[in-house]
């Protein structure tokens, strides 16, 4: 797959980047990998992960969330600040990067953590830029960690930080007094369910947040992102508001794409997640906005957590659950059932989250010079997931029972190979620091 089009082609790979591009590229080289019949990708991003290391790992570790990733054909995961201690410091940032080298199956970016830093806001957030933070994350509501919301100003700051330094704000979109008032309103009549769940944090929550983090954006030229975007009628307040500006990333997630509360109420906690799943009729035109481009990338969100805390009262369970290692395989399943075009999951997995993230090209494409991270897909195979297949610490997903298509054969990391006949055959995690 290169650039927007299918072509057959011979890659050559040297030093771990790949060099040329072509038919008949000539022999001799030190060994060669025959990929005739394969859909040959780049490696996906995914610039929504957390790896629950430092402080979670209960929940699940850098290896496992890593050797998940690889599996998948995830080559590039950017993790969330929200670990214990929360990334807020350039020394927690670079303590954290030398923690994570050495456990990680891929390469990484990490975010620090956006409150309100006071007087040292500036530099603060120049500090954490110099030390390699990839972006930062701003929780505007509740969520795991209980990390507080920053304030007006420090969001409107750091936007026009973002514009000078060139990084980007992701954000948790949900408004915390809204979400606050519809919560115990539905807790108060007895409710429980994800579709009781849906009206405790109803898609209003959503659009008040992405209005706030939408009009801050417009009036400081800053980069907004915004995270696991689950509401339609909050896009439109993106994308069709009257003028809202194009430098608003969309984010959205599988879980929002693949389930409603109509079809699979029965699935209870296991699809608790912040915010939550919606109707049908929403999930519909989730799928129109994707194929009209109005959605910038689908990530996972992926969220581990321990069995005890998943299968417990509905609202006392923990909101999320992992899904990176099916990430690539449910979009190419859907490209291969014609829903949408393989282009636009490349554009949605790797190309634009590596644009955006400013990782591109070294990630996200396959162009000479870009680092070999390739993805063989056999279009031909199906396959059905089983829970043993999965390599969660606890084996936890919704997908179990689907029948999939287009299996991830082949991984390569920087030209290594990493993962073979959908096995991980990398002898140590190798994965390194994204610049
Ligand atoms: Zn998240």
């Amino acid at each position: 797959m290169l650039k927007d089009a299918l072509v057959e082609a011979e890659i050559l790979v040297e030093e771990g980047r790949i060099s040329r591009i072509g038919k008949s590229i000539e022999s001799g080289y030190h060994r060669t990998v025959d990929l005739r019949g394969k859909l040959v990708l780049p490696g996906a991003v995914d610039p929504h992960v957390h790896g629950r290391e430092p402080g979670l790992e209960y929940k699940d570790d850098f290896l496992h969330t890593t050797k998940a990733a690889a599996l998948g054909g995830v080559t590039t995961v950017l993790e969330m600040p929200n670990t214990i201690p929360p990334v807020d410091s350039p020394s927690g940032l670079l303590e954290k990067k030398s923690l994570l080298s050495g456990r990680s199956y891929v390469d990484f970016g990490l975010y620090a953590v956006l409150y309100d830093y006071g007087n040292d806001l500036d530099s603060r957030i120049a500090e954490l830029v110099r030390s390699g933070a990839v972006g930062f994350k701003a929780f505007m509501a509740q969520t795991t960690g209980n990390l507080p919301p920053p304030s007006f100003g420090t969001v409107y700051r750091a936007l026009e930080l973002s514009r000078e330094l060139g990084f980007t704000v992701v954000f948790h979109a949900e408004d915390r007094e809204c979400v606050e008032f519809f919560t115990s309103r539905v807790v108060g009549e007895g409710r429980e369910g994800l579709r009781a769940y849906s009206d405790a944090r109803p898609p209003l929550c959503e659009e008040l947040s992405v209005e706030r983090v939408s009009s801050a954006a417009r009036a400081t030229g800053g980069r907004a992102y915004v995270a696991h975007l689950s509401s339609a009628s909050a896009l439109r307040l993106i994308r069709e508001g009257g003028g809202f500006p194009a430098n608003v990333y969309v984010e959205t997630t599988p879980t929002y794409l693949f389930f409603d509360y109509e079809s699979h109420e029965g699935l209870g906690t296991l699809i608790k997640v912040n915010p939550p799943i919606r109707d049908s009729k929403n999930r519909a035109r989730l799928w129109r906005a994707l194929s009209r481009g109005l959605i910038d990338v689908v990530a996972t969100d992926h969220a581990p957590h321990a069995i005890h805390e998943k299968n417990t009262e509905f609202w006392k369970a923990a909101a999320g659950l992992p899904s990176l290692q099916q990430l690539l395989p449910l979009m190419l399943t859907s490209a291969l059932e014609g829903r949408i075009p393989l282009g636009k999951v490349v554009e949605l997995c790797s190309e634009n989250p590596a644009k955006i993230f400013g990782l591109y090209p070294a990630k996200g494409s396959l162009l000479p010079g870009a680092d070999a991270d390739i993805v063989v897909v056999d279009p031909r195979a199906e396959y059905v997931v089983t829970e043993e297949s999965l390599v969660y610490k606890h084996r936890l997903s919704p997908y179990v029972g689907w029948r999939l298509k287009g299996r991830v054969d082949k991984v390569f990391l920087r030209g290594e190979i990493i993962v073979e006949e959908g096995g991980l055959v990398a002898e140590k995690p190798t994965g390194r620091p994204v610049r």
